[in-house]
């Protein structure tokens, strides 16, 4: 490609919507740019570096023995309602009534589609196992779209669906795609780690998610120097027992607390510290209510207490129902004395000398509660979220978090869509069997960020060769001199010929403009061509992630750019 007869609307100014480095980098390098909030057009870099991910997630995905397909974006609800994912999707799904009146959605995801698609076409366990996946546009109404393509409304996702007979052979074909994503996120650059991940909206059982640790991250990773990582939602922690309080139980009593309401508040008002306070909060469990206790400095993690709970939705109380069951308004909920809710308390609660509670009266709390002396939780399970200094389940040593960026994720299904939507093959044994299936997705636009944000520094982006829009750019420094634009001319053809991906800097700008850009952008090398290096027959390459800058013979310059592009 020649730079002068390209599209590369470069940047100088930081933008302002910008919030961090991938986002700011990816509109000032001209891949970018945005329609409206969430919504983005890939410019030719964007487009180029998409297409080279696009081509690696093909060559992983044909090898793991994964077919191809392109699924519709444009999907009857109708289908949606025999899952009853029409409702768990809530305001995410992009919905709409067509010409006729029939309600259609823009797909966030392709599970009923694919498993629609089977039924009756596999029919035998001898056509199994099958892996269909497709690249194509997701639409989702996400609340809050931001960090450019990272999180936005309309994104493109690699999505594939597995089909199998049994439990056994879904491992297989799990254990295949999680090997695939491996090699995927390596050929990108990216320094992914696999995690124990909750399954969510999906369903199913056995979860991995794949992800990028990055300053910025959405997602926090929980990790232990033994090996074990687990998403933020599903990790556990050993009970430290070390930390139950020997103090002595005092009388307890109900106080005044007029107009404080934090934690905080709380626990400064009433001179305690916060892991003496004692949250209560409140739930609808499949409509009954629930009382959640953990400590002040713990947060109830709802993925669990709805698995601890075995209930099909959990919602929390809203004001009117908080204050009918507990006789207080929000904010002063506690489990003494309260009637008719199960109360689930989480083990770090009950190492709690003299806590302070809500008293289930407004503007008061109860000190000095002491379990199981003036209350008694129905049901003592993990129901909070990791802390950092709590403690591995596996070997003890206290578990780290690192925000990180989720760019993939793979599932055990099970036959949570095939049972719902009739989605059954003839097995051996005679019998009509549900498909045992897995779903594996990967944010195709999302990779492109986060590789942004994981390599760069003060002057640009920094592309891994493989998904590099160009590998080279070859900048003749002044194209007003006849014999440095003749020899970078030269240079440029045979390295196409080569079949290296490179780009001509033959702009008549200013050295300065083109070097800037060059790091900018972050081609992996660029070779500069000018009079001076010329005088020595030798052409100056610069490898932009190193910064390392080379003298090369000019005769030796393509086998050079070569190697290095195939190192
Ligand atoms: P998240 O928790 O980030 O919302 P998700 O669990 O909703 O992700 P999946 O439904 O598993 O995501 O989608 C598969 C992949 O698609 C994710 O791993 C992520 O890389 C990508 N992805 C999901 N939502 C978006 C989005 N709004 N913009 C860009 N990529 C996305
Ligand atoms: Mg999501």
């Amino acid at each position: 490609m020649r730079w002068s007869q390209s599209y590369i609307p470069t940047l100088r100014e930081e933008p302002v919507e910008a919030e961090i480095a991938s986002h700011r980098l990816m509109l000032r390098a001209g891949f970018i740019r945005k329609l409206s909030a969430g919504v983005y057009t890939y410019l030719p870099l964007g487009q180029k570096t998409l297409s080279r991910v696009v081509t690696i997630l093909k060559e992983e995905m044909d090898r793991a023995g994964a077919q191809q397909v392109l699924l519709p974006a444009l999907q009857p609800i109708d289908l949606w309602k025999r899952t009853g994912r029409d409702v768990v999707m809530g305001q995410e799904m992009i919905r709409f009534k067509d010409r006729h009146g029939k309600e259609m959605a823009l797909g966030p995801t392709h599970e009923e589609v694919i498993t629609n698609l089977v039924v009756g076409e596999l029919r035998s366990y001898k056509q199994l196992p099958i892996n269909l996946y497709q690249i194509q546009t997701k639409f989702r109404d996400e609340p809050r779209p931001r960090f450019g393509v990272i999180r936005s409304s309309e994104f493109i996702m690699k999505d594939g669906y597995s089909f199998d007979r049994d439990e056994k052979s879904l491992d297989q074909s799990y254990q295949a795609m999680y090997k695939a994503y491996e090699k995927i996120f390596e050929r990108c650059g990216l320094p992914a780690i696999a995690v124990e991940a909750e399954t969510g909206a999906m369903g199913g059982s056995d979860s991995h998610e794949f992800m990028v640790p990055a300053k910025h991250g959405e997602d926090t990773v929980v990790r232990c120097p033994c090996g074990y990582a687990a998403s933020k939602p599903r990790a556990v922690m050993a009970e430290d027992k070390s930390k139950a309080s020997k103090d002595k139980e005092k009388p307890m009593e109900v106080v005044k607390t007029p107009g404080v309401h934090t934690v905080e508040k709380v626990a400064q008002f009433l001179k305690a510290k916060p892991t003496q306070l004692i949250k209560t909060i409140l739930y609808l469990a499949d409509e009954n209510p629930v009382a959640a206790l953990v400590r002040g400095d713990h947060d109830v993690n709802e993925s669990k207490l709805q698995k601890v709970l075995e209930v099909e939705t959990l919602l929390m109380a809203d004001p009117g129902t908080i204050q009918k069951v507990t006789g207080a308004p929000v904010g002063f909920t506690g489990p003494v004395g309260l009637k008719g809710v199960k109360t689930i308390a989480d083990p770090a609660v009950l190492s709690v000398k003299n806590m302070v509670v809500g008293a289930n009266q407004a503007e008061a709390h109860g000190i000095n509660v002491n379990t199981p002396r003036d209350f008694k939780p129905d049901q003592v399970a993990d129901i909070r979220f990791v802390v950092e200094g709590d403690k591995c389940t596996k070997c003890s040593k206290a578990l780290e978090l690192q925000p990180a960026i989720e760019v993939g994720h793979i599932f055990k299904l099970g036959t949570k869509y095939s049972s719902r939507l009739g989605a059954t093959f003839l097995d051996e044994d005679g019998k009509q069997k549900p498909f045992i299936m897995g779903c594996y997705g990967i944010g195709v636009t999302r990779i492109l960020a986060a590789v942004v944000e994981s390599l760069n520094d003060k002057d640009g982006i920094q592309w891994p060769v493989e998904v590099a829009p160009y590998q080279v750019d070859v900048v003749p420094l002044n194209v007003q001199h006849a014999a440095p634009l003749k020899e970078a001319e030269i240079l440029y053809d045979a390295l196409q010929k080569a079949g290296v991906s490179v780009i001509l800097d033959d702009r008549d700008e200013r050295a300065g403009v083109k070097l800037k850009d060059a790091d900018l952008i972050g081609f992996p090398y660029r070779v500069l061509v000018s009079e001076k290096s010329l005088k020595q027959g030798q052409f100056e390459l610069k490898n932009r992630k190193t910064g390392q800058v080379d003298m090369v013979p000019k005769e030796g310059a393509v086998e050079a750019l070569l190697q290095a592009v195939q190192a």
